[in-house]
């Protein structure tokens, strides 16, 4: 068994952080406030993810931030065992999840057992402080 996810392993100096721009501003200020949000389309009720000024689907730009439940399935992992910088613990799992809202986000999977990591695991997003940031992260629901 591997666990990885101890809180003070993710806020080491020297990992990256996102920087926040004026665009992804919402995101980030609802994640330090433990709320995921997604930009949804006023017209075609897409959900857009990353952040962007027009709907990926219709180009409308009548986007709003909307509330994420923040549960969500395991769409596709892989296990990372060469980090990119020293300062990650490796092995993590770098994972696209399916929101139950339909869509995607790239993130990680923390406090989990690495054997244990299939796809359509059902999943909780936590919130992951690193530096003046709060990373959206994912856990195994019911863990
Ligand atoms: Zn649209």
């Amino acid at each position: 068994m591997s666990t990885w996810g101890d809180p003070s392993l993710l806020d080491k100096p020297g990992l990256p952080v996102p920087r926040e721009t004026e665009l992804s501003k919402p995101h980030w200020e609802a994640c330090r406030r433990g709320e995921l949000l997604v930009q949804q389309c006023q017209d075609c009720s897409a959900y857009i993810f990353t952040p962007e000024f027009a709907c990926t689907q219709c180009l409308g730009d009548r986007l709003e931030w909307v509330t994420s439940s923040g549960k969500g399935t395991l769409y596709s992992f892989t296990v990372i065992h060469r980090p990119q910088r020293p300062e990650f613990e490796v092995p993590y799992v770098a994972a696209i999840v399916e929101l139950e809202e339909g869509w995607h986000m790239l993130s990680n999977i923390v406090d989990c057992d690495i054997d244990k990591v299939q796809v359509g695991l059902p999943l909780q997003v936590c919130f992951v402080p690193r530096g003046d940031v709060v990373l959206p992260m994912f856990k195994i629901a019911g863990d």
